[in-house]
């Protein structure tokens, strides 16, 4: 099927209407299909996802909630917006679920408007060792407008230290503590975070937006039993539309809800809203459990493979959908690894690694994720191949050698088309 194919008969309007943008779209597909994704953070959502975004929804203002919204005309978006709460709480067995959040930053900028005043103090993992700008970046309102403590990882094995964890909580009273990071390849015990929070009196918050989707896939135990609130993304492994969603307690629900409208956003989008329903689904079926399952299985087969091109893998191995490398070993730092990879089609980030000792914009280390090549179909023969062109990339700056690494990247891809029916 053509690209021009694959967005129907409205794409032919806006070819007409707007030809620039109607290029972006195309050259953009174009560009998903014959390179390889594994920036930790992608996926590639269903075309029954798609078609919601691309709807009239998008058309509809329903500030508030279902059945007690400030506009008319709300009656067939709340269907939506019941039917994704339902689901989100019967998916993860949360007693309540706020879908509106427009992104994962946003979900977590109701988090702390729900529990915390400016000026208090949060326990957030350190931003070098893996944590999200949202945990208490200078550059970021957490860090411009709260008293944001850090935790890290140990030296010598790259976990979690929840010794360090626990004194810096009893030593800081911190209002709430928040667990989660957009690049820990390991699981966090939310049972020891629970016992600390309890200890200390803190609200636990769990920042789940990389990993939820394995949650949703039964592939890692679930926070949702320990956390207070659990914010996350739903466009990452969870593979549903860019937009955040919130779990909670019941005793935390309305504040909750106040905190994203009429707190901190004003109508959510009900066309992304609808398509976290689609999403929340699809994640209910045994194809998509099987699904998260191989995402773990790839991500562990890559990074066995890098490691056995002699790069290293960040906390002994990942038990998730990425893996951070320590690529110190090939004398080329993550910037230029992730430039030389770009430019043999294979699309991944430079990521500092705990301790690094380069600078955030050079860094000693890579962030590989599984998401959207186990979507494409890739298996654990396919992450072999992927390590060697990675490796292959990284030690050469030749642009030959790198133009022909890209067309048997897109070799690759080609045997796992996506968006083709
Ligand atoms: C991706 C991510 C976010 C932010 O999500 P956006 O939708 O980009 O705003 C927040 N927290 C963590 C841990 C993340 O990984």
């Amino acid at each position: 099927m053509s690209a021009e194919t694959f967005y129907g008969p409205d794409f032919n309007l806006l070819s007409q209407q707007d030809p620039d943008i109607a290029a972006v779209l195309l050259s953009e597909l174009k560009r998903q299909q014959t390179n390889l994704q594994l920036i930790a953070s992608e996926n590639f959502t269903s075309r029954a996802v798609l078609a919601t975004l691309g709807s009239t929804l998008s058309n509809k203002y329903a500030e508030g909630y279902p059945g007690k919204r400030y506009y008319g005309g709300c009656e067939e978006v709340d269907k939506a917006e019941i039917i994704a709460i339902d689901r989100a709480k019967d998916l993860f067995g949360a007693e309540h679920a706020n879908v509106q959040p427009h992104s994962g930053a946003s979900a977590n900028i109701a988090v702390y408007l729900a529990f915390t005043k400016p000026g208090d103090t949060v326990l957030a993992m350190s931003l070098p060792h893996g944590g999200h700008l949202t945990h208490g970046s200078k550059v970021n309102f957490s860090g411009k407008w709260f008293n944001v403590e850090s935790y890290g990882v140990r030296q010598d094995n790259e976990l979690i230290d929840y010794d360090e964890l626990r004194d810096t909580a009893i030593r800081t009273k911190p209002k709430m503590i928040c667990s989660g990071a957009t690049a820990y390849p390991s699981l966090v015990d939310f049972e020891k975070i629970r016992a600390i929070c309890d200890e200390v009196g803190a609200i636990m918050w769990v920042d789940a937006a990389h990993f939820i989707g394995l949650v949703a896939g039964k592939a890692i135990p679930s926070p949702v039993p320990y956390a207070d609130v659990v914010s996350f993304t739903t466009h990452k492994v969870l593979r549903g539309p860019r937009g955040g969603m919130i779990l909670a307690k019941a005793e935390h629900a309305a504040a909750i809800d106040k905190a994203v409208f009429p707190g901190i956003q004003g109508g959510p989008v009900m066309s992304a809203v609808a398509g976290k329903a689609v999403a929340l689904a699809e994640c209910a079926t045994p194809a998509y459990q099987k699904y998260a399952k191989d995402v773990i299985i790839n991500a562990k087969a890559l990074a066995a493979a890098l490691e056995s091109e002699g790069m290293r893998a960040v906390s002994g191995g990942t038990q998730t959908h990425l893996a951070l490398m320590d690529i110190r070993s090939t004398g080329v730092t993550g910037k230029v690894a992730d430039e030389r990879c770009g430019q043999a089609g294979i699309v991944m980030n430079k990521n500092s690694i705990p301790y690094d000792p380069e600078k955030p914009g050079i860094t000693s280390g890579i962030r590989v994720g599984t998401p959207a090549t186990t979507t494409q179909g890739m298996g654990v023969a396919e992450m072999q191949t992927i390590a060697s062109f990675i490796a292959r990339a990284i030690k050469t700056d030749d642009e030959k050698t790198l133009a022909g690494i890209k067309s048997e990247v897109h070799a690759l891809t080609a045997r796992f088309p996506i968006y083709t029916a």
